[in-house]
């Protein structure tokens, strides 16, 4: 990996961060806080919340088995995708490489931050190889984009192809891991210790069922997050989200519980559509959603809709010519979704 000074943007790399007041205070108890402008009524709601989410992030860090401080806690994933645009990338000259298909919000961020976003084709079976990958950088390419579980195609990316890119590649390695609780392949975020170039993200938006409470996750080396508290909006996650998660992070059972129906009823899902004379061929998920080949989608996706299901339309998208993207729902969706599709 290149020295970090290198890869960060200079002007990100000599910022003097805001400093809230909430930031300046730390030490003794203190009781009377009149350093913030706040209201002293309407108890709890008229405090700043925690910048840094402290309590949040110890709960977090014996869950996910990741120190506290080396977790960035965002407004969802895609603050902290964001954030790598412009924390790494000078708009108008670095670019960035990335699977295709993949998450749409790579390439959007890229386009806000004024970024040149190079996608690189997987193969037919919806995989990458390293090479490749490294063939499309130059000396300006700060990030690589993976996304394992990949969305829209569901499946795992390779991990010995994923680890020669993190090995070769000297500036960072962003990966994906939204969907990681519903695969039982090893994840980057328990190695991130072996990677110094490595960011891995994680959400409660999906296996934790909380995407309305908007929180999403950074893992990466301390110096790596540093940046991204520096640059951050200093309340970023606010109270209320903090607070629920704390909850939520002590029903982790639930979330368990979850998983397993969610990938039993995947599997059920799957089986029924390749017997649907519509469904010409389902890929391997390592998700909580599929693709499925349909003989018309775009057809079929009107036909959902007049029908009040909608799913997931994805056929202009790189490889997924005529496919459906199909979250899995509970039981009773599921099996609607299917009795109108059989009545096509
Ligand atoms: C859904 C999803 C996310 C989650 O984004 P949030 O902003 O945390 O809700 C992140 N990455 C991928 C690939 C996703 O599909």
């Amino acid at each position: 990996m290149k020295k970090l000074e290198e890869l960060v943007r200079p002007n990100i790399w000599n910022l003097a961060p805001y400093s809230s007041a909430r930031n300046e205070y730390s030490g003794h108890a203190a009781h009377v806080f009149l350093d913030a402008n706040e209201s002293p009524y309407n108890k709890p709601y008229n405090r700043y919340p925690d910048p840094l989410q402290t309590e949040l992030k110890a709960k977090l860090a014996k869950i996910k088995g990741v120190p506290a401080e080396q977790i960035f806690l965002g407004n969802g994933s895609d603050e902290a995708i964001d954030l790598c645009y412009r924390i790494f990338c000078r708009p108008g000259k670095d670019n960035v490489v990335a699977i295709e298909p993949t998450y749409g919000m790579y390439k959007v961020c890229a386009d806000i931050n004024e970024v040149e976003y190079r996608p690189v084709l997987l193969d037919d079976s919806y995989q990458m190889k390293a090479g490749k990958l490294l063939q499309a950088c130059n000396e300006r390419t700060k990030l690589i984009w993976i996304c394992s579980p990949n969305n829209p195609t569901g499946n795992n990316i390779d991990r010995n192809e994923v680890a020669k890119v993190l090995g070769a590649f000297g500036g960072i390695v962003v990966i994906d891991e939204a969907y990681s609780d519903f695969s039982s392949q090893k994840t980057f975020r328990s190695e991130i210790a072996l990677y110094p170039n490595i960011i891995v993200l994680n959400t409660m938006s999906k296996a934790w069922a909380n995407a309305a409470i908007r929180l999403g996750m950074a893992f990466a080396g301390k110096e790596i997050i540093d940046l991204f508290n520096k640059v951050k909006y200093p309340y970023n996650v606010n109270l209320l989200t903090q607070e629920h998660a704390i909850e939520a992070l002590d029903e982790r059972i639930d979330v368990e519980k979850w998983v397993t129906t969610l990938l039993l009823e995947r599997g059920r899902l799957m089986k029924s559509f390749l017997d649907l004379p519509i469904c010409k061929a389902v890929y391997p998920s390592d998700a909580n959603f599929f693709l499925a080949k349909m003989t018309d989608a775009q057809a079929i996706y009107n036909y959902l809709v007049e029908s009040g299901i909608i799913v997931r339309n994805r056929t202009k998208v790189a490889l997924c010519k005529d496919c459906l993207r199909i979250t899995v729902g509970n039981k009773a969706e599921n099996n609607e979704l299917l009795s109108v599709l059989r009545q096509y």
